[in-house]
């Protein structure tokens, strides 16, 4: 397989990946703040991710992945008020409803899920040491802040000149826009609103910001310098970047090599998101009739660092899509022809040519191209049963470790469904009809067939029924 490239958020460039440890990488993935269902612009972060895993894997590399789950913020505090519950049965829900979804979308599991709530004392561990080492501050509260005027690189992801920032002001809230730079909150001092949640500290009750716990949990996982750092670009200022502030002044150290981040997910040109309330989750797509596997295929095959328009269309199209690929395994699994000498050149450059692109910085479109291409060749084989079942078994074997990436085209599971004897009776009615000329009927025969999801293809062998 050839190197793997990735787009490196820090460099804005693309560059050759290698890993610290031969043959291992460590990844780091921002996950969820469970205090709602997560929605499918959260799945595209997420499937990226899983994309990016898969294809590290691919290439043959063993990976340890750590997807932090963010129980306790402004919003978890908040909502579990306003439903009386505590903080842990509230969160509870929502981090099942997580896992019940990511296993739905077929997203590889992560070796690590650690909550922020178990891991207060790390991040108690890290604010000490960059108290002791002058880039914290206390406030007369008993909150800590973070210095940034102390660290002299911040700035290096988002490309913040800080040379040219008028004021750096103080914010107390955990998600900022890039115009206000700013010193953040490593540990918030208890206040009213926080009802019952808080943890002792040496600077009093209180609890952690957002950003310390990403550095406490990468580090204990995956240590002070790890492979790659990954989120929605919205994670890269200011999470991001601060995270990058607290771990490098705390470690003395390069925290990460490779940052990657994914666009957004949009509808109607805005982004998808839970404040605009123009979002779906899983479930909502799932009731009105699309599968996983098709809402899978929509959120990988736009290539990640591009928007992704969410529409009904592109999941038709996925459909088709799909559809064409299983019609082809069950051809191939009929296959009975001999084969021809360039059989062997459409798989190999099928082979190749997936590999070098999924390979170049998740180039999907590449990759999904050299599936259809050698599915246009070999449908044609087929036609003319210069095919082999010997072969058709390999072809079908090289899909198999393409699935392995994409995760979508269940290979094992595809039989020609049992055609109803109504469904049968149906098509026998539409020929008569076509033969009488009456083509109304033929049309009103075909809106029906297509309601019980079957369609009825006509070709010189007479009519052709497959199930939608
Ligand atoms: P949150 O639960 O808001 O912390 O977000 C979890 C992940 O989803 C982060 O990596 C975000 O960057 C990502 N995300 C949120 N909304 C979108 C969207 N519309 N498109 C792509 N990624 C998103
Ligand atoms: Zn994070």
């Amino acid at each position: 397989m050839s190197k793997l490239q990735f787009y490196n958020s820090m460099s804005r460039k693309k560059e050759v990946f290698t890993s610290i440890e031969p043959g291992k990488v460590k990844m780091y993935t921002c996950g969820p703040t469970v205090y709602n269902f997560a929605h499918i612009g959260n799945f595209r972060a997420y499937m990226f991710e899983d994309l990016l895993r898969r294809t590290i894997e691919y290439a043959g590399y063993e990976v340890t992945q750590v997807m932090n789950l963010t129980d306790v913020d402004d919003k978890t505090i908040r909502d579990s008020i306003a439903e009386g519950l505590s903080l842990n049965d509230f969160t509870a829900k929502y981090k099942k409803s997580f896992f019940a979804d990511i296993k739905t979308l077929r997203i590889e599991t992560a070796e690590h899920y650690p909550a922020a709530t178990d891991h207060i004392p790390e991040m108690i561990a890290i604010i000490e040491t960059l108290l002791e080492k002058g880039y914290a501050y206390r406030a007369g509260d008993g909150s800590v802040y973070y210095s940034i005027a102390k660290f002299a690189d911040y700035g290096k992801l988002a490309k913040i000149d800080m040379e040219n920032q008028r004021t750096v002001e103080r914010v107390q809230n955990d998600e900022y826009a890039k115009d206000s730079v700013a010193d953040f909150a490593l540990w918030k001092a208890w206040s009213a609103n926080d009802g019952d949640v808080a943890w002792d500290s040496p600077w009093g009750k209180g609890r952690p910001g957002w950003h310390i716990e990403c550095s406490a949990m990468s580090m204990k996982y995956l240590g002070k310098t790890f492979d790659m750092h990954t989120g929605g670009i919205d994670n890269m200022f200011p999470h991001h970047e601060d995270e990058i502030a607290q771990s490098e002044a705390a470690n003395g150290c390069t925290f990460v090599n490779y940052w990657l981040h994914c666009g957004y997910l949009i509808v109607n040109g805005e982004k998808m998101s839970k404040s605009l309330g123009n979002f779906y989750t899983l479930h909502d797509l799932l009731d009105k009739g699309w599968s996983a596997r098709e809402i899978r295929f929509v959120l990988l095959s736009t290539h990640y660092r591009k928007k992704l328009n969410f529409s009904e269309k592109a999941l038709e199209q996925a459909r088709n899509s799909l559809n064409s690929f299983r019609d082809f395994f069950i051809r191939l699994k009929k296959a009975a022809g001999a084969d021809q000498p360039k059989n062997e050149l459409i798989l190999q450059k099928a082979d190749d040519d997936f590999a070098a692109a999924i390979s170049d910085d998740l180039n999907i479109s590449g990759a999904l191209a050299a599936m259809y291409s050698a599915m246009h060749d070999i449908n044609k084989l087929l036609d003319k049963q210069n095919l082999s079942a010997n072969f058709a078994i390999k072809i079908l074997d090289l899909y198999r470790k393409f699935d392995t990436v994409l995760a979508i085209l269940d290979l094992d599971d595809v039989n020609e469904p049992a055609i109803p004897e109504k469904i049968t009776k149906l098509v026998e009615e539409r020929q008569e009809a076509r033969k009488s000329k009456d083509f109304a009927r033929s049309d009103a025969i075909r809106d029906e067939l297509k309601a019980e999801g079957w369609i009825v293809e006509d070709s010189p062998d007479g009519p052709v029924i497959k199930s939608v």
